[in-house]
Order: C-alpha cells, then structure tokens, then sequence
C-alpha cells in the first residue's frame, strides 16, 4: 500500500484537499491532531516531556496546553525541543497506523512533512500551494485571528516555492484552478501507482 504525504503552508487548504481525498474512501491521517492526542497517550513522550519541562505540563495526566504553550511561544529553542520529542512520536503512530489500513493507499495530511524529513517514510508526497496572501486571508478567516498572529505562526514554515519544488505532485488552491477535478485526477493516478 503507497504512504503518500500531503503537505502545504498554513492556510493552503491541505485539510480541505485531505477531506476530497476521504471522501475517495482514502484514509487519511491527520498529524496536527494525532500530535495533541499523542502527547496525552503515549506514555514515553509524556516522561519525555515532563523531563525537560517539568511536572507542571500534565494535570491528572492531562496535557497542560496553556503552560507548554507559554513556555514555547516565548522561547524558539524550547519550540524545537518540544518538536524533536513530539515528532518522532507522531511519525511512528502514523506509520503504525497506515500499515492497518487496507486502501491502495493511504495520506498522512502534515503542516511540516520536509521540515521534519518525514518524506522518508512516504512513497509520493503531494503539496498544496495557495499564494501568501490568500492563505493569509483564509487563516484570518478560519482562527478569527489578525494578520501578525498569522505571520508568527509562518515564521516556522519553509518558503512555500522549495516546498511546492520538494513535493512529487502540487495541487494548486489559488482560486484559478478548481479543486475537485485536480483531486480527482491525482487519486486516480495514485491508484494506478498502487497496482
Ligand atoms: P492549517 O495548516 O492552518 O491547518 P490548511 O492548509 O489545512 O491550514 P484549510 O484549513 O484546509 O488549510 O483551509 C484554510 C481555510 O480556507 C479554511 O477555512 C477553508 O475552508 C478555506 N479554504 C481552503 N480552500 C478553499 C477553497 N478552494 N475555496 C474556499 N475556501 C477554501
């Protein structure tokens, strides 16, 4: 079964092309929200965790989002300790979960697949490209947020170009190309990849 990832900068569309892919009967893995799940469940990460952020980041075993958040958002080197714990978590739990499904082939939608190497553990991954600012816009929109909240959360975010240049196969969600036919096109591709 073909792993393919679907990647693409903050407000790209990626959710809205995974659930296109869903509705294929495709499975889909969704990293953003495992990762929150991970980090309540996975008991290895969360003595991880607690060893370098201190007890204070669970409650009754609950994940202490505020107190990790104000920690991270503060500071960009304890950012990236909390992601070299949480993303080899997340890549295993992924990849665990992708070998029970039965599709031809399955799609793990994630914001950060080549900035944290994950691609080597795909077969194909797929970008989404929207320009910055609509994906701006559409981001505003959604979290209800203004432009610098928005602009922070890209600083993390390798430039949109390599990543469309990184990527095996782009879908364009600029508003100049319909989605759903490019989708379409793509999954059958990938099943005939699959056979
Ligand atoms: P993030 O990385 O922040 O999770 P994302 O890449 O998953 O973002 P989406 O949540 O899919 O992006 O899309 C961002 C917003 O833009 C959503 O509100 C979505 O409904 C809207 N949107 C995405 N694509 C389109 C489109 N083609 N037409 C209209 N609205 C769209």
């Amino acid at each position: 079964m073909l792993k393919i990832g679907l990647t693409g900068g903050i407000g790209s569309g990626k959710s809205t092309v995974a659930r296109l892919f869903e509705i294929h009967g495709i499975p889909v893995y969704y990293a953003d929200t495992a990762a929150k799940e991970i980090m309540s469940t996975d008991e290895v990460l969360q003595q991880q965790i607690i060893h370098h952020f201190g007890a204070n980041a669970y409650v009754n075993n609950n994940l202490n989002r505020k107190y990790l958040a104000d920690i991270v958002f503060k500071d960009k080197d304890k950012l990236a300790l909390l992601n070299s714990l949480v993303h080899p978590a997340t890549v295993r739990d992924a990849m665990r979960w992708m070998s029970r499904q039965t599709a031809p082939y399955t799609v793990k939608e994630a914001a950060l697949i080549f900035e944290s190497g994950s691609q080597a553990e795909l077969d194909y991954v797929i970008a989404v490209y929207a320009p910055k600012t609509l994906r701006i816009h559409r981001t505003m929109q959604r979290d209800r947020i203004d432009r610098e909240e928005v602009l922070k959360r890209m600083k993390n975010q390798i430039d949109e170009e390599i990543k469309m240049r990184l990527g095996d196969f782009v879908i364009y969600n600029d508003e100049q190309q319909l989605l759903i036919p490019q989708v379409n096109r793509l999954h059958e591709q990938l099943l005939e990849l699959a056979k």
